[in-house]
């Protein structure tokens, strides 16, 4: 039984314009005490899949396949047992910290109120405990900072208060959806570094969504690459830096900039993400694909293993080597 095991989760949303199909039959599984990113282009899919799995779909959403939680199904599970697994079990923190806490109140009220309906705690208690959580994502002055404002604190700062709330119910699995996107590089460093801390800390699994693969290396250990709701690739990280196979995954790679190479500019991958209303029979990557064949067209091509690469799941119909 692996940690999390999600199977064959597919996700759509009825529109006025017709049915979006975001997610279509991903599968993974994870480890406890592991990272996994999951990378891709805007409207991949990687938000929608984490969303089901923490019933954060909208209104106009629905998820079917299975989320098995320690073993345990969460998907579409409702009322007392959802508000649990999110209390006490899965945390989320978002790009943009000032969309999940309130302007209005101290900071140490929002963190305190937490503990107070989930816990138990008296305010005293429950205060100190927010205090103590600031120290540990090293907010400076934390003793004097819990009691101001969300909006009296940096971007940087801010993250951090919504890392330190998400973690006041020491949750076994932290998803970060895009955490450092809104912040400059010195301050996603830090925020990057923060979280690996409170992993070895607290030995929290996290889940780290991104469209940047230069995030994701030296963060994460296994990589899922999505594509036009599809999983593309999934490999350890380090496996899918030194030989991936995949051409997505390729043409990604070859958009992070690199200090030891030195091109005057960055690849790109020419053309635009599917539309997910009208989502090809094929695989969703052929127009953008400078390796397709006919083949591509015709059929979706299954995740399959690559020889010599343990664990490393690719979904092509061109061959391994072929793919630089
Ligand atoms: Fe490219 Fe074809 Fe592979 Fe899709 S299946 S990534 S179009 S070669």
């Amino acid at each position: 039984m692996s940690f999390l095991e999600v199977r064959d989760l597919s996700v759509e949303f009825t529109t006025p314009d017709g049915l979006v199909r975001a997610v279509n039959n991903v599968s993974f599984n994870m480890e406890q005490g592991e990272t996994l990113a999951i990378v891709g282009e805007s409207g991949s899919g990687k938000s929608q899949t984490v969303f089901a799995l923490m019933g954060l779909l909208a209104r106009n959403g629905t998820a079917t396949g299975s989320v098995r939680f320690e073993g345990e199904e969460i998907l579409n599970i409702s009322g007392a047992a959802l508000n649990r697994i999110r209390a006490e079990k899965i945390a989320m923190i978002f790009q943009d910290p000032m969309t999940s806490l309130n302007p209005f109140m101290r900071v140490s009220d929002q963190m305190a109120e937490v503990l107070m309906h989930h816990k138990g705690l008296s305010k005293t208690e429950a205060v100190k405990q927010s205090v103590a959580m600031l120290d540990a994502v090293k907010i400076p002055e934390a003793k004097n900072r819990v009691r101001m404002y969300p909006h009296e604190f940096s971007g940087g700062m801010r993250q951090r208060v919504m890392i330190a709330m998400s973690l006041l119910c020491q949750p076994k699995l932290l998803i970060a959806d895009e955490p450092t996107t809104a912040l400059d590089v010195t301050v996603q460093a830090l925020i990057m570094k923060l979280l690996k801390e409170v992993q070895e800390e607290f030995g929290t699994s996290i889940i780290l969504i991104t469209h940047d693969l230069g995030v994701v290396a030296g963060n994460s250990d296994d990589t899922l690459v999505m594509y036009g709701g599809q999983v593309m690739e999934f490999a350890k990280t380090d496996d899918l830096y030194s030989r991936p196979t995949h051409p997505y995954t390729s043409g990604l790679l070859s958009a992070v900039p690199r200090l030891d190479h030195d091109e005057a500019e960055l690849a790109t991958i020419p053309g635009n993400p599917p539309n997910m209303m009208v989502l090809p029979k094929g695989c969703p990557f052929t127009p953008r694909c400078t390796y397709a064949v006919p083949a591509c067209q015709e059929a979706m091509p299954t995740l399959t293993p690559v020889s010599g690469s343990p664990g490393h799941l690719r979904a092509c119909h061109v061959a391994a080597e072929v793919v630089k």
